[in-house]
């Protein structure tokens, strides 16, 4: 396992972690929105601007085929990086918000009509369910919600139970935001496609914590963000197999899809570029690379064996103080720790909070149906990297202990 000295070692790649909040040193457990940038990723967009900076694809000149050839590898290691067979099956987009909405109004329009079913769970992010309720309003589809239990798993005897020949497509987290819960996904892959029904995983909350193999899984589609796995903002993509990406139409229409265009007819380019209309960030997409080489130089494993210890001592600890409740408590779980103190507000404890320079988050996390089924307004999280430290969930329990004291 990693040990404290690796971790210190590691802390050290990322600046921002010597940042001082309000006077104190910060103590960022903030992940599950956003991971912090290690310096090899911050270079990299540094140097590719200063130094390989040309718009890509159809370019002569050195430049423009120097960006194009980084671009187009990075993809490629994206692909291996979560056992894709086939590059041409990345897509990029500008995250997992846009992989999903990519996905539901392409595959909606190619493969949905009216009175057809699609199923999603209780504990999606609302970017797994607007998408799909749009599609829904436009071509009157059903929309069915696996249920969860008070531990926050899903009732997959219900998804079984619910399948049937007018449902098109189940989307469903791999790991939940707001409980942690790393749903069975190989299993539900299994149901749906022992009735041949197409399994998208939203895999934002998965990809820095667990190891991925899509083509393992047999999932359908895949989307992420890089931001979430120490990569940049605004870049993210969605994995489809080939057999239903090439038969999906075009999600925008621009320049770089297109094979031929005329005002009679426009025929499009094959994949993946049907899919990435304009000018793609071909920066991100190669400090996103970076950052997959970064955690492999690390290893995913040695992540999820250390945060998983972070996470039972955290979970401990706070368990120490009266009147905690947790939210996520499966037998699966990631690095994400969601929980209210008594009646005590939860806005409330993360203001005290980061006036003791802890970052968390707090509120709905998008995802509001799963507040409903809590019955409650929101939850404070704290959720965790590889870069956190034992002493920091220290420092955190003291000034939430702190925190409930001043509140209470
Ligand atoms: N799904 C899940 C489970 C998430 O945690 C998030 C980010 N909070 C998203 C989707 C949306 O990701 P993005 O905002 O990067 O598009």
């Amino acid at each position: 396992m990693l040990t404290q000295e690796d971790i210190l070692r590691l802390r050290a790649d990322f600046p921002i972690l010597n940042e001082k909040i309000h006077g104190k040193p910060l103590v960022y457990l903030d992940n599950a929105a956003t991971t912090q940038k290690p310096v090899n990723v911050v270079n990299t967009i540094v140097s590719h601007y200063y130094n390989a900076n040309a718009n890509i694809h159809r370019g002569v000149h050195f430049l423009s085929q120097k960006a194009t050839e980084a671009h187009e590898q990075a993809r490629q290691e994206i692909a291996d990086f979560i056992g894709a067979k086939n590059s041409n099956e990345i897509i990029f987009t500008r995250g997992t918000t846009e992989a999903i909405n990519l996905a539901a109004t392409s595959f909606g329009e190619k493969f949905c009509s009216q009175g057809d079913e699609i199923v999603l769970s209780q504990m999606e992010h609302h970017s797994n369910i607007v998408p799909w309720q749009l599609l829904a309003e436009r071509k009157k589809l059903k929309i069915n919600v696996i249920p969860i239990s008070e531990q926050g798993e899903l009732d997959l005897n219900y998804l079984k139970n619910i399948l049937n020949e007018k449902t098109k497509i189940v989307a469903v987290a791999h790991v939940s935001n707001v409980l942690g819960t790393i749903n069975n996904v190989k299993k539900i892959v299994e149901i749906a496609h022992e009735r041949c029904i197409p399994v998208l995983l939203d895999g934002a909350q998965a990809i820095p914590h667990i190891s991925l193999n899509v083509s393992g899984l047999d999932a359908d589609f895949y989307v992420f963000s890089a931001h979430k796995i120490y990569g940049p903002t605004g870049i993210g993509i969605l994995f489809g197999k080939e057999k239903f990406l090439e038969q999906m139409p075009p999600y925008q229409g621009g320049g770089e899809m297109i094979s031929k265009v005329t005002f009679e007819k426009t025929t499009y380019s094959g994949l993946p570029f049907k899919f990435e209309a304009g000018t793609p960030d071909f920066i991100g997409s190669t400090a996103f690379a970076a950052a997959l080489k970064y955690v492999q130089t690390i290893g995913i494993e040695q992540i999820e064996q250390y945060e998983n210890e972070l996470l039972k001592y955290a979970t401990e600890k706070i368990l120490e103080i009266p009147e905690v409740k947790i939210y996520g408590n499966s037998k699966e779980k990631s690095a994400v720790l969601s929980f209210n103190v008594g009646k005590i507000h939860h806005y409330d404890i993360g203001v005290l909070l980061d006036q003791q320079g802890v970052a968390v988050r707090t509120g709905h996390h998008c995802a509001q149906p799963l507040m409903d089924f809590y019955k409650i307004a929101g939850t404070v999280r704290a959720s965790f990297a590889f870069y956190n430290t034992f002493e920091e969930i220290d420092f955190f329990i003291a000034a939430l202990k702190k925190a409930v004291k001043m509140l209470s």
